[in-house]
C-alpha cells in the first residue's frame, strides 16, 4: 500500500481518487470544496486541510484541477519542496503544454520526477476506472506513475517526454471538435438531399467517410448506436470542455507556428454556439446550431 496524495477531487478527480483508495492505497485527499472532500471521504479517502499536508511523505501526488493556472499554483505553492523528491508527481489536468513543460523543468530541477498524464473519457469513465492515459515525461517517472495510473484506466500510453501527454491530448481533440462538426454538417445535407438518415449512416460507416462521430458517436438521434443524441444531447462531452480544448489546441499552434484552419474554424463554431446557450449539452449537440444555420 502506498500513500497517495489526491489534489482536485471533482467530477474527475472524485471518482478517480476513489479508485486508487479501492485499489488499496491510503489516498489523502484535499479540495477547495469541502462537499467534494467529503465525498472523497465517504468513498474511502482520507480527507485533509491542506496540499501541503496531503503530499509531505507521499509516494505519489496525483492532481486533477481545472486548468494550468491552478495546477502551477498548487505545484509551486503545495507540492514542490513539500513532497519527499523520490515521489512521483502525477498531473492528469488537462492544460496548456507550456506550463506542463514548466512545471516538469521545475520539478526536475528539484529532482522530482512528473508525467503530464490528461485522460480520455469523462466521469462515467472517471467512475468505472476506464480512462485512458497520454503520458509525457522520462521512461523513469512513466514506469514509476504507471501502476497508479493503471488502477484508474484502462489504457495507459507513453507518448513522449515531458509535455507530450498535453500535446497528445489536444491533438486528438482538434480533430475530433472538426470531425464532429463535419460528422454534424454531412447529416443536415443528407437529409435536405433527402436520403433516408439511418440509411446514409449504413453506407457511409462503410465508405470513405466512416469517422468515429459517425460511427460511435452519431449527433442524429436514432441513428447508429445509442449516444448522447437520444438523451436530448446530455450527459457526454460537455461544449465548454470541448472548446476549452480547442482553445488550448489554437493556443498550442500558434506557439509552434503551425497553420491549422480546420481547427481554428472549429473554435469559432464551437464559441458560436456555447454564446447561443449549448453550455451543459454534449458538444454532438451543435448539429442543431448547424441545421439552424445559425450564422
Ligand atoms: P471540476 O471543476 O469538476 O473539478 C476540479 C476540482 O479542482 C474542483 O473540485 C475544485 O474545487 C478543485 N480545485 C481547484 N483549485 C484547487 C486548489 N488550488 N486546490 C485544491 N483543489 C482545487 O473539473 P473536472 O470536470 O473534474 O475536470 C478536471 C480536469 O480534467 C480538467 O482539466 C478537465 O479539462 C479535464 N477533463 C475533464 C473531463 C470531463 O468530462 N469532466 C474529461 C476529460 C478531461
Amino acid at each position: 500500500m502506498a500513500r497517495v496524495a489526491f489534489i482536485g477531487l471533482g467530477n474527475m478527480g472524485g471518482g478517480m481518487a476513489a479508485n486508487l483508495a479501492k485499489g488499496g492505497h491510503d489516498v489523502r485527499a484535499f479540495d477547495l470544496s469541502a462537499d467534494a472532500l467529503e465525498r472523497a471521504r465517504e468513498k474511502g479517502c482520507s480527507a485533509v486541510a491542506s496540499a501541503a499536508e496531503a503530499v509531505a511523505d507521499a509516494d505519489a501526488v496525483v492532481t486533477m484541477l481545472p486548468a494550468g493556472k491552478h495546477v502551477r499554483d498548487v505545484y509551486d505553492a503545495s507540492v514542490f519542496g513539500k513532497a519527499p523528491t523520490d515521489a512521483i508527481l502525477i498531473d492528469c489536468s488537462t492544460i496548456d503544454v507550456t506550463t506542463a513543460r514548466e512545471e516538469s523543468a521545475k520539478a526536475r530541477a528539484q529532482g522530482y520526477e512528473m508525467v503530464d498524464a490528461p485522460v480520455s473519457g469523462g466521469i462515467a469513465a472517471a467512475d468505472a476506472g476506464t480512462l485512458t492515459f497520454m503520458v509525457g515525461g522520462s521512461e523513469d517517472g512513466f514506469a514509476k506513475a504507471r501502476p497508479y495510473l493503471e488502477l484508474m484506466g484502462k489504457a495507459v500510453i507513453h507518448a513522449g517526454g515531458p509535455g507530450a501527454g498535453q500535446a497528445a491530448k489536444i491533438c486528438n481533440n482538434m480533430l475530433l471538435g472538426a470531425s464532429m462538426i463535419a460528422t454534424c454538417e454531412t447529416f443536415v445535407l443528407a437529409e435536405k438531399l433527402g436520403l433516408d438518415l439511418q440509411t446514409f449512416f449504413n453506407i457511409s460507416s462503410q465508405a470513405s467517410g466512416q469517422n468515429w462521430s459517425m460511427t460511435s458517436y452519431c449527433p442524429v438521434p436514432g441513428v447508429g448506436p445509442e449516444t448522447p443524441a437520444d438523451r436530448n444531447y446530455e450527459g457526454g462531452f460537455a461544449t465548454a470542455l470541448m472548446l476549452k480544448d480547442l482553445r488550448l489546441a489554437m493556443e498550442a499552434a500558434e506557439s509552434v507556428d503551425a497553420y491549422t484552419p480546420m481547427g481554428s474554424h472549429a473554435e469559432e463554431l464551437y464559441t458560436r454556439f456555447l454564446e447561443l446557450g449549448g453550455d451543459g449539452k454534449d458538444f454532438s449537440a451543435i448539429i442543431r446550431m448547424i441545421a439552424e444555420k445559425a450564422d
